[in-house]
């Protein structure tokens, strides 16, 4: 009895690996062209570390005539929710990820790579742990969950690292007529690998983000496959990397720590690894202190947030780009009008230590992208938005052409476009004075009686039709009919001569038609508003 015999004791129906070598042929991609994928486990929760991890291996597949594809990392059954595969696409699509391969809905897929569900590749991973163990680089472990017990207890006790190494591997040499006897009698087991590392020598290890990192050589003789039939993540991502063809591993930094592993396990197949690039996490900055944005406790952690917000998702995007690569926010000044795609992505200019997410930097950001939306996009966007979450906003926008000409006030024609909005939860407010009577009034240092003297006044001059400079002579003339300062130069040199200046006579009639002291041009208000609601607005205080 050898190896084999085993092999085929535990996987008796296993397909030779060849089988699925022979089928998942070479990608058919040009030289250099990277192959990298999004990975999560179907929780249905996407986390903003995952929306940073998707912005860079789309852009490097991208950058590359490459291929960004979708797999979804479903072993672990108690993490699995309902409906957790259609939640993750669409929290991506809606950030305007659109893998270019993989999982497409629940249950559906696109690629000649798949399956792309880990549950549906148990067979596969069979084939290839079974080679393992033919070959004796794998084994079937009975420990029970009391001999694991006894064993960490022993080793700590004894001042000992913890795990399944060397003479601590207690089935690693279990004689393989046993090992059959223990299997035909139904006993319960797990695949581990037989390591053949040792924890005194080193390895280096290349990492896209950091360099080469050294590391003692891997001598855990880690599980592969659980009791369950189900591979564990550090065998199934070998299998399905190798056989996917990915070219690049964008993952997150906690798994740094097991390369040496992973490294083992390709080298076990003979297989060239994928290149590494553990990016590292997002951080909060919470009393002076930092720590990692958490699921828990923070909701801005799940990328739902930002669309519930209202956050657009080019901002996310484009942020998120910022603290990926410093060298975005200098590119992205000169060059205001490009595709962020066109920005060329180095992994190898990102930071080390994990990026303090920043709420202020990104409204910030926000407000940039929204300053180049056109009103027709910003009409769409806030309307989108508004079906979804506002109700009373949705209902005001109804009126398309009448909410384009309010979102052109400022931007269309104005070569500085307003950038007084970060996210469509703050567009009702910002223009709900264009569809609604101010219901108070606050003039500032004017009393209400002057301010009705002021209205009173320019009703007699004001005509719609006027352009903006006879517009704004006519309320200096006003100013100065009433006694205020008709240039605000003028009542700096002499303050306490006047009542006011322009400024506050233009403040009168804003407030009067807006409820507001600040708005965007009024001009522009005023002509979108018409003749005939300036009027009537206007009259209601004399
Ligand atoms: N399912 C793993 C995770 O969510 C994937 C890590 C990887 O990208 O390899 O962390």
């Amino acid at each position: 009895m050898d190896y084999k015999d085993l092999a085929d004791v535990i996987y008796p129906d296993a397909k030779p690996i060849e089988y699925y070598e022979e089928k998942y042929g070479p990608r058919d991609l040009p030289q250099g062209a990277e192959v990298t994928r999004f990975a999560p486990s179907p929780t249905g929760f996407v986390h903003i570390g995952g929306l940073y991890q998707c912005i860079i291996n789309r852009a490097l597949a991208k950058q590359t005539n490459g291929v960004f594809y979708l797999r979804i990392e479903d072993t672990d059954q108690k993490r699995k929710i309902e409906n957790g595969v259609e939640q993750i696409i669409e929290a991506l699509a809606k950030f305007d990820f659109i893998p270019d391969e993989g999982m497409i809905s629940e249950n559906e897929e696109k690629g000649e790579y798949g399956p792309y569900k880990q549950s549906e590749r148990r067979e596969i991973y069979h084939a290839y742990a079974k080679y393992l163990i033919a070959q004796g680089r794998a084994y079937p472990c009975f420990a029970t969950p009391e001999e694991i017990e006894e064993i960490r207890k022993k080793q700590e006790a004894a001042g000992l690292r913890t795990g399944f190494y060397g003479v601590w591997a207690k089935y690693r040499n279990l004689p393989v007529d046993e090992a059959i006897e223990r299997i035909k009698n139904g006993e319960s087991f797990v695949i581990r690998l037989r390591s053949n590392g040792r924890e005194d020598r080193k390895i280096k290890v290349k990492d896209g983000v950091r360099g080469h990192i050294e590391f003692p050589e891997n001598d855990q003789d880690a599980v592969l496959i659980k009791a369950d039939g189900l591979p564990v993540y550090h065998f199934a991502h070998i299998v399905d990397d190798h056989l996917m063809k990915t070219t690049l591993v964008v993952r997150g930094e906690e798994w740094i720590s097991s390369t040496p592993l992973h490294i083992e396990i390709f080298n076990a197949f003979g297989f060239k690894p994928p290149k590494y690039a553990q990016v590292p996490s997002i951080l909060k900055e919470e009393d002076g202190k930092k720590r990692k944005i958490s699921k828990r406790k923070d909701p801005e952690a799940a990328v739902d947030y930002y669309h519930k917000e209202g956050i657009p998702s080019d901002a996310v995007n484009e942020y998120l780009m910022n603290i990926i690569n410093s060298g975005f926010e200098g590119w992205r000044r000169a060059n205001p009008d490009k595709l962020m795609a066109d920005f060329k992505l180095e992994l190898s200019k990102m930071g080390v230590s994990g990026a303090v997410f920043d709420m202020v930097k990104l409204l910030d950001v926000s407000k940039n992208i929204i300053a180049r939306y056109s009103a027709k996009e910003v009409y769409d966007f806030a309307n989108a938005w508004a079906k979804q979450y506002d109700e009373e906003l949705a209902k005001i926008l109804e009126d398309e052409e009448y909410s384009l000409k309010v979102f052109g006030i400022e931007r269309e024609n104005s070569k500085k476009p307003r950038k007084d909005l970060s996210k469509w939860s703050e567009v009702k407010n910002n223009i709900i004075y264009m569809y609604e009577r101010p219901k108070s009034y606050d003039f500032d240092k004017i009393s209400s009686e002057d301010a009705k003297k002021v209205i009173t006044e320019y009703l007699k001059v004001y005509n719609y039709d006027d352009d903006k400079q006879t517009w704004f002579d006519k309320i200096k003339d006003v100013a100065e009919k009433l006694g205020y300062a008709r240039e605000v130069k003028e009542y700096k040199q002499n303050p306490e001569n006047w009542p006011g200046h322009v400024g506050d006579v233009s403040t009168v009639i804003r407030v009067a038609l807006t409820g507001r002291k600040n708005t965007p041009d009024m001009y522009e208000i005023m002509q979108v508003l018409g003749n005939e609601e300036v009027q009537e607005r206007l009259k209601k205080l004399v």
